[in-house]
């Protein structure tokens, strides 16, 4: 049996909690001093001790902890996991029947009802997010929930809750049979090799998606497309069997270069016709700009917050400068694709850094699509940081 603590929250935050935001932060809880292990169940009230909900102690980031019911009658047992998961995989049953894509997400923590926790589906394996400690604890439970509700090859693991919520590098292979890597999945026809047992990251960026089907559909064709922070080059990859006219793929990683290249050649493309640069995207930047190279289509899709050698770069702060750079190497009528997954601001703030991009360089732009995050990845409207996609698909016009 779990402990289950009385956590008092204050006044300030309890009419939010009530009200369905799902995140527990450390400030607003009065007796910190009472929790002990992560994973126990704590049952917050407000300063009257009227019940407000329950949730379990982990923390993540600045969390510590996540509501998981507003009802107090309500346990947090076997039963109770394995409907929040057979919930969420009826709401992904045109995904199971879709042959064409084949990876997808299952389940997205608070989005889904179970904060700190997500699960991905490639083809008939399952891979599992922990995001602290506190939710690991009830890892038989749901890995349980799990293996009864789905039809599974295999099931692997991602503890990412070491320091600072940092990977722990291991075996992440948990039951069912051993998947052979590269598995190849499919997305809208296209083909992903993937690694699920290879570290934090698997080779593909799911959430996405629909921006890739886009650019492939309906932007690539005989375009010279820039891809930036291009990681496994999937951007790339749909860019190129779009019809582009060529890709050059940048990342400083240098895993990037035979990851991308596998990624081309798992579909039939020739990566000798592509470019695939090993660069710092800011020293690429400056070299583009002194060659006066030019695209007519650039793919921006960095990381919140990165340190290279040189260069620190926070969305949040520098994305207006990333963008400024762009405007310069993008030809007339061409497109941008802007992204962030920074989940400090919202589209608001990031038009309006593309405003001010733009306004600096003298530019004129229309914006021409909006995307966030795809219906797999699902999210609840009173926590909007969930949120945290953003595309913006912006047409550089000629001054
Ligand atoms: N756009 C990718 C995902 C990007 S992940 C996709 O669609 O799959 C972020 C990537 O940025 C990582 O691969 C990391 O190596 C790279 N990166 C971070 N800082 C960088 C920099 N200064 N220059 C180039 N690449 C960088």
């Amino acid at each position: 049996m779990k402990r289950e603590v009385q956590i008092v929250i204050y006044s300030k935050d309890s009419s939010k909690l009530r009200s369905g935001y799902p995140l527990i932060s450390k400030e607003s809880i009065k007796n910190v001093k009472d929790l002990r292990d992560e994973g126990e169940i704590i049952k917050l009230v407000d300063e009257k001790k009227r019940f407000i909900a329950k949730g379990y102690y982990g923390k993540q980031n600045k969390g510590y902890g996540w509501v998981l019911t507003q009802r107090e009658d309500e346990q947090i047992n076997q039963s109770f996991f394995e409907h929040k998961l057979s919930v969420a995989i009826k709401k992904r049953l045109s995904f199971y029947d879709d042959p064409e894509t084949t990876a997808f997400r299952v389940f997205n923590g608070e989005g889904d009802g179970i904060g700190g926790l997500t699960v991905d589906y490639f083809d008939g394996y399952y891979v599992i997010n922990w995001y602290s400690e506190g939710i690991y604890s009830f890892s038989s439970e749901i890995i349980r929930a799990l293996e009864k509700l789905t039809d599974f090859k295999g099931i692997y693991q991602k503890k990412r809750f070491a320091t600072k919520g940092k990977y722990i590098e291991e075996d992440d292979f948990v039951t069912g049979e051993r998947g052979e890597f590269p598995l190849i999945v499919k997305e809208n026809g296209v083909n992903f090799a993937v690694y699920l047992n290879e570290g934090a990251m698997v080779g593909v960026f799911l959430d996405q998606r629909e921006v890739r089907k886009k650019i492939r559909d309906k932007y690539a064709q005989g375009r010279n497309v820039l891809n930036t922070f291009s990681y496994t080059g999937a951007f790339s990859v749909f860019a190129a069997l779009g019809g582009a006219e060529k890709t050059t793929s940048v990342d400083l990683a240098n895993r990037s270069l035979n990851k991308t290249i596998e990624q081309f050649s798992v579909n039939g493309i020739d990566h000798e016709a592509q470019d695939i640069i090993v660069m710092d995207v800011f020293n690429y930047f400056k070299y583009a700009i002194k060659k006066n190279l030019k695209f007519d289509m650039v793919i921006l899709d960095p990381p919140s917050f990165a340190r290279s050698k040189k260069h620190t770069f926070s969305a949040s702060k520098d994305y207006t400068n990333l963008l400024k750079e762009t405007i310069e190497i993008t030809e007339d009528d061409g497109i941008i694709v802007a992204s962030t997954n920074c989940s400090q601001f919202g589209m608001a703030k990031f038009k309006g850094f593309i405003d001010r991009a733009f306004k600096d360089m003298n530019g004129q732009y229309q914006l021409l699509e909006e995307y966030a995050l795809p219906n797999d990845f699902q999210t609840v409207k009173e926590y909007k940081e969930g949120n945290y996609l953003k595309v913006v698909f912006i047409k550089k016009i000629s001054g």
